[in-house]
Formats: C-alpha cells, structure tokens, sequence
C-alpha cells in the first residue's frame, strides 16, 4: 500500500521548527519508514514542479512552520492548500505570527531603513536596498514582494490543525503524527496541545498568591531568581496565566518566566490582552481599594517595552494585528 504523502515547508521564521523535526531523534526512522516526504527544503531537494505535478489533495498532510510575510510564501502556502488533504500550522509564527509578526510594529520602509542602513554592521553608503527587480545586463534578477504586514498562516490560507510554541516540542510533534497516521484527531480548528494555562500545570503554582504586592517589576537579569518561587511573586512578569500549557513548562523548569509562546488556551482572542488583564488583577489594579495613580503608572513605567513584552508571539493574531499605517 503507498505510503501517505507528508510535506515540510517554512515560510517566515527562525528555523526552529525545522530543528524540532530534527530533534524527533531516532523517531524519525519511524515517520520516514511510515510516510512519504515529497517536500522539505530545509532537508530534501524536491522543487516547486514536483509539488504542482501532485494531484489535487494529494499530499495526506502538510506542516508549515512560519509566519507569511512575502509573496512568495504566499504562493507555497496556496499551493500546498490546494495539493493537501490537511494543513497543520506548525510554531508560534504559523499559528499567531509569533516573533516575525512583530514586525507589525514597523512597515517595510522603516524595517529596510534599519536591516540595510542603520545597523552598525551594516557597510551600505549608497543606501542600496532589495529590489523585486534588478536588471543585471544578462538577464533579470528577482526578489519577492516584501509584504507591509505579516500574517498568520490561517490568515492566508485555511488551517486544519495548530502545533504551538516556539518551537513545538518534539512529544507533541509526535503526537501529532501518530493521531493523523491513525486518524484519531480532535474536531478540525484545534490546537494539538492541552486546553489549560500554564499556572494550572506549573511546579511553582503553589507559591502563586491570590493578590500580590510587589514594589517593582524587574526584569530576569536585574535579580537572582529564587527557583522555588512564582516568578511574578519576584515582580517578573510570568505569562504563565495567559498561556495554554503542553511545553512541559520548558522555560519555568530553567527558571526563566513564560513568555507566552504556546498562545493563548481556546476561547481567548487575544493573549496579550489576557496577559495584561491577569496581571493587572493580582497587581490589585481592578481591585475596590485600588491602588495610587502614581503608583500604577511607577510600575506601568517599570515594565520594558510592554507591547513586546505582552505581544510578542501573537501580535498578528491579536485585535491590534499592527501598527496603523498613516
Ligand atoms: S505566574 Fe508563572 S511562575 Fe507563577 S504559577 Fe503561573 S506559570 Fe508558574
Ligand atoms: S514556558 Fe512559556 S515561553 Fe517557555 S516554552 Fe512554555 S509556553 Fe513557551
């Protein structure tokens, strides 16, 4: 009987999800011994006339890692729609836009001013930036279009199933394939990780109080992080309340606080905002008796860059989406 048909592609991202392929380990045997790959440019040469030559729903299934960003991947993506039974979106760039997706804070003009000219390591006098066309005497040269805004993979193409994080761990990457080659899979829209937040699965839960007091907000580096300690109880900000749990609380076990990358859990549409309300709460900030003004600002104040810091995996998933364009 042949094999299911699997496909791996990349759009905007770090490469990190490639890596969490790789770090399947010795099970990847078993994925290649049970599915065909027809497509992984991080891995394997098979080019865009291979994928086209495919049938309509060919490909059993494909993941793809990455936030949309060029026109390019626009192409990929469609393309891959159109030849595949199901699409995973596989990392916090496909499922939210995730750390690329905070480019939504700039447009391309102020983002190619700072990459080709403004860094210091940067050598461009002429101020030469990428063109979608160059001619170059023998022939044209050609970039994709770079886009404005960056996208969410279900922004641009229809998304079967999510595999958060940043990157997905290789359990619940594994997961994922065994329920797709058994065809045990939740409704479609789902996230493929549990539906709790990581205050509910994490060792220092227990630490967390009900109300906090705390006379400043830090940030890791600026304190010796005591390991057996909630870390917002420490004044670090912890998005542990806002984020859905699978990762095996990864960051929290290196004593370092959540930052959100698995998204938020089902119902939520926006994690930052989530993130700020849970705060805000235990800070007191909503409570009767509520705090000073001034106080609320001195702490506000303390927070470094906090769209960043409260957006940074899912600023094109959010209500903001971007920066408004003027
Ligand atoms: S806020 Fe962070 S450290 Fe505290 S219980 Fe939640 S996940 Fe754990
Ligand atoms: S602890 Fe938070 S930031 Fe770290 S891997 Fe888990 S979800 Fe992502």
């Amino acid at each position: 009987m042949a094999k299911p048909k699997v496909a791996f592609y990349w759009c905007a991202s770090c490469g990190g999800c490639e890596e969490a392929v790789i770090d399947l380990n010795e099970d990847i045997l078993k994925v290649t011994d049970a599915v065909d790959i027809v497509l992984w440019p991080v891995a394997l040469d098979f080019k865009k006339k291979d994928v086209e030559a495919l049938s309509d729903g060919e490909i059993a299934v494909s993941f793809i890692n990455g936030a949309v960003r060029l026109a390019e991947q626009e192409e990929w993506v469609n393309l891959l729609r159109q030849k595949s039974g199901l699409v995973v979106a596989v990392g916090s760039s496909a499922h939210l836009g995730g750390i690329p997706g905070l480019g939504n804070f700039w447009t391309r003009e102020t983002l190619f001013q700072r990459a080709y000219i403004e860094v210091p390591s940067v050598e461009n006098p002429e101020g030469i930036l990428p063109q979608e066309k160059t001619d170059i005497g023998i022939g044209e040269l050609t970039l994709p279009k770079f886009y404005d805004t960056v996208k969410t993979l279900d922004q641009t193409i229809p998304v079967d199933y999510y595999l958060p994080g940043c990157p997905p761990p290789p359990d619940l990457i594994m997961n994922a394939i065994n329920a797709i080659l058994t065809g045990q899979l939740p409704e479609k829209g789902a996230v493929l990780a549990p539906n709790k937040a990581q205050c509910d699965t994490c060792p220092l839960n227990e630490t967390k109080p009900e109300k906090i007091s705390i006379a400043g907000i830090k940030r890791p580096w600026q304190i010796k992080i005591d390991p057996e300690k909630c870390f917002l109880l420490q004044g670090l900000i912890c998005l542990g309340p806002a984020t859905r749990s699978g990762c095996g609380e990864t960051c929290i076990r290196a004593n370092m606080p959540c930052r959100g990358c698995f998204g938020p859990i089902d119902g939520v549409v926006d994690q930052g905002a989530r993130g700020l309300s849970a705060i805000a709460s235990l800070l007191g900030l909503e409570a009767e008796e509520k705090m000073p003004d001034e106080d609320v600002k001195k702490l506000i104040s303390q927070i470094a860059d906090p769209a960043g810091t409260f957006y940074r995996f899912s600023l094109p998933s959010s209500l903001l989406r971007r920066k408004r364009i003027s």
